[in-house]
């Protein structure tokens, strides 16, 4: 059984498929995404791979008919791939050639339009879930990518509120943040020309931090070479900086916020990469919790102002002071 479950209080789908139960635990020993395994090519640099447990596809069975006036259910139309960052298996993301990363924004922006442009698909989410603390079953490096055939309930959200500003302020709510940001610093945690990355003023997390483009981008699709390069070299300096944190691979989740392909235009959102880290200290993992998951209504505990200052610390030591 596989479909897409309507929750009528929320208001919001739930994709709900009964075979991921038998995803493997841990294919440690038999990486499917390493060279040899038969299921990749011999020789990759970034490679795009079809979902072996896909809980949205292109040809969803039927729904399990529901007999209700209350609830319905509907196909669970959609796709679901996963992006190898590299054939090496035990590489970070921070540690990714600058070569990679370049394809790997290339392939990101293929793929964006690619299921983009299918009819159904009316959001393309790309993200990386890492370490075990996120429920990773393979530490090769990789994201992933849903097309929804929907626009998800928080992304809804975040519109809603950036229409209303423009419409009130005629401005950018992203900007804003961004250039609110700017002018208090002491929670910018790296720059570059087109990108800053920082620690949002409202972060949820511990390590939480933001990377928004300086000018209006809805999508990745709309950088120009340069910005592609400096967006990857922002990506790979922030997984680094975090690397070093507590000196192991700091687990996280990674998304990409971008305009919605459903044919709507959307001028008044923006571009943005949040990343949520797991990771409160070197051995206790920050968990969402009741608050968190029942009320959206995090607990975060540490000061964002002073963790932007300690990844800051860290990005001077490896980079430099720009
Ligand atoms: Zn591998």
């Amino acid at each position: 059984m596989q479909e897409l479950r309507w929750n009528p209080v929320l208001k919001w789908w739930v994709m709900v498929s009964d075979g991921r139960e038998k995803r493997p635990l841990t294919p440690e020993k038999n990486c499917p995404f390493c060279p040899g395994s038969g299921k990749v090519p011999d020789s990759y640099d970034v490679l795009p791979y079809a979902n072996d447990f896909p809980i949205l596809s292109p040809n969803p069975p039927a729904p399990v008919p529901v007999d209700s006036t209350l609830y319905r259910n509907a196909k669970s139309f959609g796709k679901c791939e996963v992006i190898l960052y590299s054939q090496e298996h035990a590489l970070s993301f921070g540690d990714l050639p600058q070569g990679n990363v370049d394809k790997l924004i290339d392939l990101w922006i293929e793929k964006y339009r690619e299921l983009g442009a299918m009819d159904r698909i009316r959001y393309v989410f790309i993200f990386e879930n890492r370490g075990k603390e996120v429920g990773v079953t393979i530490t090769h490096p990789h994201g992933q990518i849903y097309g929804f055939p929907f626009i998800p309930k928080k992304i809804e959200l975040e519109l809603a509120s950036c229409k209303e500003y423009f419409e009130r302020e005629k401005k950018n709510l992203y900007l804003e943040i961004l250039h609110e940001e700017l002018n208090d610093g002491r929670r910018i945690v790296d720059e570059n020309g087109p990108f800053v990355t920082f620690v949002p003023y409202f972060a949820e997390y511990p390590y939480q931090v933001h990377i928004i483009p300086r000018v209006l981008r809805l999508s990745i699709d709309e950088f120009g070479d340069e910005e592609k390069r400096q967006l990857g070299r922002s990506l790979t300096r922030i997984v680094t900086v975090y690397n070093h944190v507590f000196n192991r691979e700091f687990p996280y989740m990674m998304s990409l916020g971008q305009k919605p392909t459903d044919g709507d235009d959307y001028p008044y959102y923006q571009f943005h990469i949040e990343f949520f880290p797991l990771l409160r200290n070197e051995k206790t993992q920050k968990f969402n919790a009741s608050s968190e998951t029942a009320t959206w209504t995090h607990g975060n505990p540490s000061s964002p102002e002073q963790k932007a200052a300690e990844l800051r610390t860290i990005k001077e030591k490896l980079y430099g002071v720009r």
